[in-house]
């Protein structure tokens, strides 16, 4: 089988990179070694995040180093036998999380963040996945006065980005979401933002997108990218029905996996890994969750989904295949309850998801400089739903000589090199 790109990975990213192609007139094949989506995209919080303009920092005031380093926190979390191994790769997110240099990570960021809901809308519309979304925004939520003000003040600060937000106080929330009525006096107040939209199904949003890319000719394989071998002329993989897929040009969009082909190619990327859980929980009695709501100083999202109330924690520094460690999701659990009423779990074992992450919190997004053919489209972090599309739109341009609609230099894998 004979195409001229192949997409490692069918993630958002992957997917979504495809679809950019194929839209360009490229034949495309799409290869996973398991289902559309059923990685990190599978089990994220659904937020199409347009208000982050400020990517996630390693954190500099010595207070919040302090409550982390004693390591009970439940926004984040990490297994002290581990740390010696992510120090280095810690110490350069540390280093790129300096006011001038995340900066520098924001103003290359904007313009996808900007076009991170356009994007969408466009395969949203293109698919058919309308159902699948919703258009209300989210809010973040505060309980200590001085947090809410400080977070207020923040939120302020954004003007110039021109988003749109409504600073909220208890009965204004309250009123907004019923559910947590209980709460009583816990809540100080929040911040409405109202431009990101929701997805209820992020899975099912990415096997949308991707059935979007077969009805327009798309091959999906099935086939570990382990296989994958560098030819003459090329690239090829054996699929697991032993067919052999020839490709001109190879797009790695392994997400968290993405080391398996880079490494091997011999590149030295620092792809850092941030782990993260969710749970689903039934409906209390009473009044539904209608939105999208983060507790911003316990850092976990309580999000309304097609499956439940879901639930995902912050992050977790472990080993990548180590087991899954209920510390953290009970932590958050324990917090969301003093809020709002939780029904029982409708899982016993939680999620566990990977985020890619690069230490100057850009992601990848390029050519492979010492391979003919080689595209990066990987490291998305926090906010590979919001930027999948955008990112593979980006990708796409610039693998068909087309003028992109963003500067790619600041994601060019020659920055690690
Ligand atoms: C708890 C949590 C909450 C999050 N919330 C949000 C949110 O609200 N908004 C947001 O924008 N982002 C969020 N994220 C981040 C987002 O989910 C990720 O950035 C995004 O899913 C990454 O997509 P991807 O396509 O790069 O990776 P993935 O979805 O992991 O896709 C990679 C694909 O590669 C495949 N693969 C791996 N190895 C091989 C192999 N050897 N051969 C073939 N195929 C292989 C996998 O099967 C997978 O399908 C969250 C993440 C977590 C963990």
């Amino acid at each position: 089988m004979k195409t001229d790109v192949l997409v490692l990975g069918a993630g958002i990213v992957g997917v979504s990179a495809a679809l950019h192609l194929q839209e360009r007139g490229r034949s495309v094949v799409l290869a996973d070694r398991g289902e559309t989506g059923g990685g990190t995209s599978y089990g994220n919080a659904g937020l199409i995040e347009r208000s982050s303009v400020v990517p996630y920092a390693f954190p500099r005031e010595i207070g919040t180093l302090l409550k982390y380093a004693l390591n009970n926190a439940s926004d984040v979390r990490y297994e002290p036998t581990h740390l010696p191994r992510i120090l280095p790769w810690l110490a350069r997110y540390w280093w790129h999380s300096s006011p001038a240099r995340l900066d520098k990570s924001a103003r290359a960021l904007l313009p996808l963040v900007e076009a991170s809901v356009s994007e969408h809308d466009r395969l949203i519309e293109r698919s058919g996945a309308a159902h699948l979304i919703r258009e209300k925004g989210w809010i973040s939520v505060y309980k200590d006065p001085q947090k809410f003000a400080a977070a207020r003040a923040d939120a302020e600060s954004l003007s110039p980005f021109g988003l749109q937000m409504r600073i909220i106080d208890r009965e204004d929330f309250i009123a907004l979401e019923p559910a947590f009525a209980g709460s009583g006096e816990k809540l100080a107040g929040g911040v409405h933002w109202l431009d990101p939209k929701t997805v209820t199904d992020p899975q099912a949003l990415t096997k949308a997108y991707a059935d979007l890319f077969l009805y327009n000719g798309g091959i999906f394989a099935t086939a570990d990218a382990a296989d994958l071998r560098e030819e003459k002329n090329g690239w090829s993989l054996k699929s697991e029905t032993g067919d052999i897929i020839e490709a001109g040009e190879i797009v790695v969009a392994l997400g968290p996996q993405s080391g398996l082909v880079f490494r091997k190619l011999g590149y030295r990327l620092p792809l850092g890994i941030k782990r993260g859980y969710h749970r689903h929980y039934a409906q209390a009695e009473g009044a539904p969750l209608r939105h999208s709501v983060v507790d911003e100083e316990a850092g976990y999202v309580l999000a309304p989904m097609a499956r439940g109330i879901r639930l995902t924690t912050g992050i977790e520094f472990a080993a990548p295949d180590a087991p899954a460690n209920m510390i953290q999701l009970r932590r958050c659990e324990d917090h969301a309850r003093q809020l709002v009423a939780l029904g029982e779990p409708f899982e016993q074992t939680p999620w566990l998801g990977l985020r890619p992450c690069l230490p100057d919190m850009r992601p990848v997004i390029g050519p492979g400089p010492r391979h003919r053919g080689l595209w990066f489209n990987f490291g998305h972090a926090h906010h590979g739903l919001t930027l999948g599309p955008a990112s593979g739109r980006l990708l796409a341009e610039q693998m068909c000589g087309e003028a992109p609609f963003a500067d790619p230099a600041p994601f060019h894998p020659q920055r690690f090199l």
